[in-house]
Order: structure tokens, then sequence, then C-alpha cells
């Protein structure tokens, strides 16, 4: 897992420094694939409608309402979320819709959409904790509240705190 381990410690060394931040950029490895950046953005996530709604006074149709998630950074600017199998998420667990959010994303050169990478929530006093899903029986992590994927059983919302 060199790969987790290098966002970790990349991400460990931009902590709290701003708000839209690079930390790493495509390898020439990704050279077929769209070209990213990863970095952090800070903010809530919701409905893209909602946010539509109150940042721009635009309104959807009602059957597209709840149709795309997206996060609304601190500057006001609403981007919307790729809803894979991290950025659904925020569609399945409302709890991550009232948060203060840092989220390690793909920023994509030719599309606004973010691909979420990794969750962190943001205290009051700006202590970050990581955020997932863990079946205490089995003892794996998850990236989405649903029934755990070996046994079946309840998992719960974990956070496990960052040091900066
Ligand atoms: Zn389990």
């Amino acid at each position: 897992m060199a790969t987790l381990r290098s966002r970790r410690e990349l991400l460990t060394l931009s902590l709290g420094a701003g708000l839209v931040l690079p930390i790493s950029s495509a390898s020439a490895d990704d050279s077929a694939k769209a070209d990213f950046e990863v970095v952090h953005v800070t903010g809530r996530v919701g409905w893209l409608g909602d946010a539509l709604r109150e940042h721009f006074g635009l309104e959807l149709s009602p059957e597209a309402s709840e149709r795309t998630l997206a996060i609304v950074i601190d500057s006001a600017e609403v981007l919307p979320l790729i809803e894979d199998s991290r950025g659904r998420a925020f569609r399945l667990d409302e709890r991550l819709r009232s948060m203060n959010l840092d989220l390690v994303v793909r920023r994509y050169q030719k599309t606004p959409v973010l691909q979420v990478l990794q969750m962190l929530e943001v205290a009051a006093d700006g202590a970050r904790a990581e955020l997932d899903y863990w079946c205490d029986v089995c003892a794996i992590a998850m990236y989405e509240l649903k029934l755990c994927e070996c046994c079946q059983g309840p998992i719960e919302l974990r956070r496990r705190p960052v040091t900066p």
C-alpha cells in the first residue's frame, strides 16, 4: 500500500495550510487518463440543487433536486462530486452532510466534478479526524454506510484523529 502511505504523508504535510492545495499531480503513468491533481477542498457537502438555489438563485426541477451531490467550498464555490463508492457515502449517511469537511479529492483539468479520495471532519477548533466505516466484528473498514461486506452486521462511522 505504498500509494496510500505516501498520500497520508503528503496529507499530513499539507494539513491546515489552505483552502485548495495541490498535494500531488498525476504521474506519467496516468497519461492515458484525464489529467488531474490531488487537492484538499474544505466546506460542506449537500445536494447540488440546494446549493445552486442558495448561492445562485437557481431552481432545479423537483426530480433533479437530489440527483447530484456537491461541495460548497469556503469561498461559496459550488463543485459537484462524482458519486462513486466514496462519493455515495454522502447520499447514504446524512450525518456527513452536516459536517465541516476537508476532502482530499481528484480535481480534473477538463471537468469541474471532483472525485472523493478521503474524508476528514473538521472540528470547531480545527482538529481533523479521518472518517470511514468500521465493523468491530470483522475489523474491516468500508467507505459507505451499509451492512458489513463480510458478516452482514451493522457498521459504525469511525473518526480517527489526524495529527497535524
Ligand atoms: Zn463484519
